[in-house]
């Protein structure tokens, strides 16, 4: 896939997943759980620094892909989960409301969110399912998803959830603070891959 028509970043050195969690004075081989956003190569890079990890991902997700196999593979099945307002589906991973992860799927398939409960308030972590926050506020269609109406569907439930929980931060997956004015490198919302006249007729 050509990224650089979505994002033109050349890279930084020592700014990948895994050095910034050491940075921070994480380890990343003590991580227990990953949840996988989707498979796309911009969201998985980073996944062999975790190795004492159970990774979770949408249901249709090979984890094969990232060199897994049981028990270090958990596929999410949203049928016959509960729907969270403004959310078709939901479930509660570790049963207590900490981490509750949502089904998205326009951007791809196995697209999944989560909703964590963070002592310093509710973080939803979107990966794709809202690329950054200008597509977020148009009612662009994203031409790179798999199917574009379930990506305008959920990106109007986000949209729902922050007017009904302001309280919420949002963290998109390619979020990028101040950018493009900080970043040289980066072009967001490049017209190729978000458009407002490239909805199908039949919508
Ligand atoms: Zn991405």
């Amino acid at each position: 896939m050509p990224m650089r028509w979505l994002f033109e970043s050349r890279g930084r050195e020592g700014r990948t997943l895994d050095a910034q969690m050491r940075e921070a004075g994480l380890e990343p081989a003590r991580a227990r759980w990953v949840i996988i956003s989707h498979l796309h190569d911009d969201h998985i890079g980073a996944a062999a620094s975790f190795e004492g990890a159970t990774f979770i991902g949408g249901l249709g997700t090979a984890g094969k892909v990232l060199g897994l196999s049981a028990p270090r593979w958990r596929e999410v099945d949203f049928h016959d989960t509960r729907a969270l307002p403004p959310f078709d589906a939901s479930l509660d991973l570790f049963g207590d409301g900490s981490v509750v992860l949502l089904r998205g799927g326009g951007h791809a398939r196995e697209d999944v969110m989560a909703l964590l409960a963070l002592p310093g308030g509710p973080v939803l972590l979107t990966g794709d399912a809202v690329v950054h926050r200008e597509w977020l506020h148009s009612d662009d269609v994203e031409r790179v998803a798999v199917d574009s109406q379930r990506a305008a569907d959920v990106r109007n439930q986000v949209r729902a959830l922050l007017v009904a929980r302001p309280e919420v931060t949002l963290l998109p997956g390619h979020e990028l603070q101040g950018a493009p004015g900080s970043r040289g490198d980066v072009t967001l919302h490049h017209p190729e891959w978000f458009k407002a006249e490239a909805w199908p007729l039949s919508h």
